[in-house]
């Protein structure tokens, strides 16, 4: 069996079991390194090859964005990565890392119950490291920050330790000085902040595959001291054998973001102002794959054989082909063509997708992004605000 068909039979398999999903999006101000850390996850993943990874060239589905050097789309992919012996389903959204396209920021952070925020450690917290942050919190989405480009303070700017450590700790107070600014209302600060003891800070080289957090030097061994040392000595493929930025990654996803029925409960009153005593709203706090189907769409894609796309977070219910479903603004029903989930820039059709998991589908052609599709007629969800943003010029 190729690996590809390999991969999509263990998502298939996961995707019924919500507790081991977790949806996210990985978030950063321009040119700070998602794109490039994005291949690394795909490769760790078994998605791409590991000499892909870096060229900037899995997410990038779109002729413009090869063209342009920057995200457009927020394309979707799903992959899987063992964590304490337990198969995960994770399912990523790209987002766009451009100001212009800020909108597709804030939907795709409503399918998505963390986000992984990546911060140039030479250029510290940037304006849109601030927006994506305001646009996760606002919709319930646990940060976690992962600092770019620390090889550039080693081999570079040649800092000692001390000196990195004095900067490192920087742009953790300033990331976590914007979090509690902008979750001041909220219950527990503390939740959302982000902590190197807790494992939801880490750092390293997306250009040089490796990486480390608090909890990978406990599993490795290797510390601060050694990757310097190895860094200085241009030892790269050897630090990233030893200690590989996908796993200290997505094991950070693993570990720290929510699973859907963990988030559910406390998003929904968030994003959606139904009856909060009705059975769908019960339904979609327990990601209820019985219940009536509920989809929020984030966006829309144009596939060349099979036309439009929708892409959405299914919050309850079981999506399948056939369906009659109601979609918010318009009147009738459309009818669903087919349902799949997303690898690399291709979608790939499967039976069902059940709530909790990101799902592409077709026949949905009355929807648009912020849509709300569904079984029952219902109270669509709340419209996803595009939060406005100076224009940054890039250098
Ligand atoms: P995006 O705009 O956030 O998607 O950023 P990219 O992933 O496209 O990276 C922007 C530039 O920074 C590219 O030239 C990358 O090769 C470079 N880059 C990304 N990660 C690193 C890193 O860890 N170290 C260094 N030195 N350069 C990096």
């Amino acid at each position: 069996m190729g690996r590809r068909k390999k991969i999509v039979e263990q998502c298939e398999r996961l995707m019924d079991k919500p507790e081991n999903i977790r949806n996210i999006a990985i978030a950063a101000h321009v040119d700070h390194g998602k794109t490039t850390l994005t291949d690394n996850l795909l490769a760790g993943a078994g998605m791409i090859s590991d000499d892909t990874a870096g060229q900037q060239l899995a997410m990038d589905t779109e002729e413009d964005e090869q063209e342009r050097g920057i995200t457009i789309d927020a394309a979707n992919v799903s992959m899987t990565h063992e964590y304490e012996d337990t198969n995960h389903l994770i399912n990523l959204i790209d987002t766009p890392g451009h100001v212009d396209f800020g909108g597709d920021v804030t939907r795709a952070m409503r399918a998505v119950d963390g986000a992984l925020v990546v911060v140039d450690a030479v250029e510290g917290a940037m304006p849109q490291t601030e927006t994506v942050l305001r646009q996760a919190l606002r919709e319930g989405v646990k940060p976690a920050l992962f600092i770019n480009k620390v090889d550039r303070l080693i081999s570079e700017l040649q800092e000692g330790p001390e000196e990195m450590q004095k900067r490192l700790l920087s742009v953790i107070s300033d990331v976590n000085d914007l979090i509690a600014g902008m979750t001041e209302d909220m219950d527990d600060v503390d939740d959302w902040t982000v902590s190197v003891e807790e494992g939801t800070v880490g750092f390293g080289s997306a250009l040089y595959k490796w990486g480390v957090s608090m909890p990978s030097m406990q599993r490795t061994g290797m510390d601060f001291g050694d990757i310097m040392e190895m860094e200085r000595a241009d030892k790269r493929q050897e630090l990233h054998e030893k200690t590989p930025l996908s796993n200290v990654v997505l094991d950070m996803v693993c570990e720290h973001f929510p699973n859907p029925v963990k988030a559910q409960p406390m998003r929904i009153p968030r994003i959606w102002r139904g009856d909060d005593e009705s059975e769908l709203a019960e339904t979609m706090r327990m990601v209820d794959e019985d219940g009536e189907v509920v989809l929020m769409v984030t966006d829309i894609g144009i596939d060349p054989h099979a036309g439009e796309i929708a892409a959405g977070r299914v919050f309850s219910g079981t999506l399948e082909k056939g369906q009659e479903l109601y979609v918010s603004g318009t009147a009738g029903k459309n009818r669903v063509q087919s349902v799949g989930i997303y690898m690399g820039g291709e979608r790939e059709e499967v039976e069902h997708v059940p709530a909790g998991n990101i799902a592409a589908v077709t026949g949905l052609k009355d929807a648009i992004a912020g849509s709300t599709v569904s079984s029952v007629e219902m109270t669509p969800f709340e419209s996803i605000d595009h939060i406005s943003e100076p224009v940054i010029t890039k250098s």
